[in-house]
């Protein structure tokens, strides 16, 4: 193999069963499995969450849910994003619970379970400051807004199981992340006095999961920390025994090249070698999910010493300076990745583990490990 990711189950048991440890007895746990398991093998990750004891799975849309089906899940699968029309009767084929955030769309959910003769779980989905998916909370137009959630919820064809919110600062403002708490109860406790009651209320993705218990409610919906990272580096370690990378991606090494003091290398000769050195060429490149924005400033670890990346990644490809370590040959093992190096090479780029492990593209394997 050129390149593969080796996914270490034993760490997602150990994540899942320190997450678990940080709940009130009862507390119901849904694992996030959208974007192909945050790049970690949605089918894999989804059948050892099911058989670590996950009451729930996440995804962001129906064909996510039906590669977990078809692998054979068979949890609930909550469906975070909408589903369009021509795909209800696969929510019924495979009893994908679905977000709902208008009563228009509940409808014709209703009647798709109608027609189709069975009942359709949907977990009603509320704005309470993400301006993102949601019935909009606004306090001035509370019962207006709990009468429409309210006429969703007894629907025909309908089973109203859950409301859920989502926190847009839970890493950053408590006030603003409390604020959007109230609202929520605010909203459950209207509903109460319609008689609508959901028997499972969850708003507590990473970060809230982490530092709020007052959050937890009937259910968590945590994603990043059971792969193994920290939304946000002041959260490190609040779990107790601290969380362990799932993921870490590897990489042959094609080549090792003496070139002399002065030679250009790669792409728009970006890096000119300073003095005669050693380069490792490492098959892996931004068609793996490496960014270029790495170019010239992340390093990669061969015999365990730190290499830089020298000159622009290219697609499938990028050169390594192995001058200052010993016997470094072709057939190799680089790490591109590992828990540090990756969140390294997030803050590089400019962005976040999430998208980093995300990226990592179709064309890397997952090797799974347990043990
Ligand atoms: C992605 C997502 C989560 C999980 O977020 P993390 O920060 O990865 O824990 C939870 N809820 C919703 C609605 C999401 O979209």
């Amino acid at each position: 193999m050129r390149t593969w990711a080796e996914i270490d189950l034993s760490a997602l048991e150990h994540n899942y069963r320190t997450l678990r440890a940080m709940l009130a007895p009862g507390c119901r746990f849904l694992g996030l499995c959208k974007a192909n398991a945050y790049g970690h093998g949605a089918a894999v990750i989804g059948k050892k969450l099911e058989e670590l004891g996950a009451d729930m799975l996440a995804v962001a849309c129906i064909s996510e849910a039906e590669e977990l089906r078809r692998s054979g899940v068979s949890i609930p699968i909550l469906c975070l994003g909408e589903t369009p029309e021509a795909c209800f009767p696969l929510l019924l084929e495979y009893q994908v619970t679905q977000m709902v955030e208008d009563l228009e769309t509940g409808r014709r959910l209703s009647q798709a379970a109608q027609k189709a003769g069975k009942a359709l779980k949907i977990h009603v989905k509320l704005d309470t400051g993400m301006s993102r998916l949601g019935f909009f909370w606004d306090p001035e137009r509370g019962e207006e807004t709990a009468e429409e959630i309210a006429r969703l919820c007894r629907l025909p064809g309908l089973e109203a199981e859950g409301m859920f919110t989502h926190f847009a600062d839970a890493d950053g403002s408590e006030e603003y992340t409390m604020a959007q708490l109230t609202k929520f109860l605010d909203a459950r406790a209207a509903l109460e006095r319609r008689g609508i009651s959901f028997p499972i209320c969850h708003c507590a993705s990473s970060a809230a999961v982490l530092q709020y218990p007052c959050t937890h409610l009937d259910m968590v919906r945590p994603g990043l920390v059971l792969y193994g990272y920290y939304p946000a580096e002041e959260l490190r370690g609040l779990d107790g025994p601290g969380l362990a990378p799932v993921m870490a991606v590897k990489s042959r090494i094609s080549a090792v090249r003496a070139l002399p003091k002065g030679t250009c290398v790669s792409y728009g000769r970006t890096a000119r070698l300073e003095r005669d050195s050693l380069l490792a060429v490492v098959p892996i490149g931004y068609g793996d999910g490496y960014p270029r924005s790495l170019s010239n400033r992340m390093v990669m670890k061969i015999h365990g010493a730190e290499c830089p990346v020298v000159g622009r990644v290219c697609m499938d490809m990028c050169m390594v300076d192995v001058t200052d370590v010993p016997g470094v040959q072709a057939g190799d093992t680089a790490v591109v990745y590992d828990g540090p190096l990756l969140e390294r090479a997030a803050r590089l780029a400019g962005t976040i583990p999430y998208e980093l492990l995300c990226a990592v593209s179709p064309r890397v394997p997952r090797v799974y490990l347990e043990g």
